[in-house]
């Protein structure tokens, strides 16, 4: 997995009438400044738009490890289900899985160096 910058932006328009969708609201979730930029460049030429909030969200895209590093599989129930924790960062933060069958823990995503998930906290 991998934490990404994405853009929710909501186009308000005044009257259902005036507005492509045939409705007065519409939520929109974009990858790419590029293609937030443009919509807010659609939103402005349009006078029937009376508002559109954006804001940037880091979203956790990709699939979960579904093995351990020993090749141990997490699916098949409770005894081979890891233990599941969560350690904040400054990335976003990390899913860390602790294998039932081996020490093996994995942290997804990787903690990479600008991570501070690893060192200790100043208040702990
Ligand atoms: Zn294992
Ligand atoms: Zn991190």
């Amino acid at each position: 997995m991998e934490w990404r910058d994405r853009w929710h932006i909501t186009i308000r328009w005044d009257r259902a009438d005036n507005s492509p969708a045939g409705v007065v609201s519409v939520e929109r979730v974009v990858d790419h400044p590029d293609e937030l930029r443009y919509l807010i460049g659609r939103a402005r030429a349009d006078p029937h738009v009376v508002a559109f909030p954006y804001r940037r969200v880091r979203e956790l895209v990709g699939e979960e490890p579904d093995a351990c590093l020993e090749g141990h599989r997490y699916a098949g129930g409770s005894a081979t289900r890891p233990v599941r924790d969560w350690w904040p960062c400054s990335c976003g933060g990390h899913l860390v899985l602790r294998c039932r069958l081996c020490p093996d823990i994995r942290v997804d995503p990787v903690v990479s160096t600008e991570c501070d998930a690893a060192k200790p906290r100043p208040d702990s």
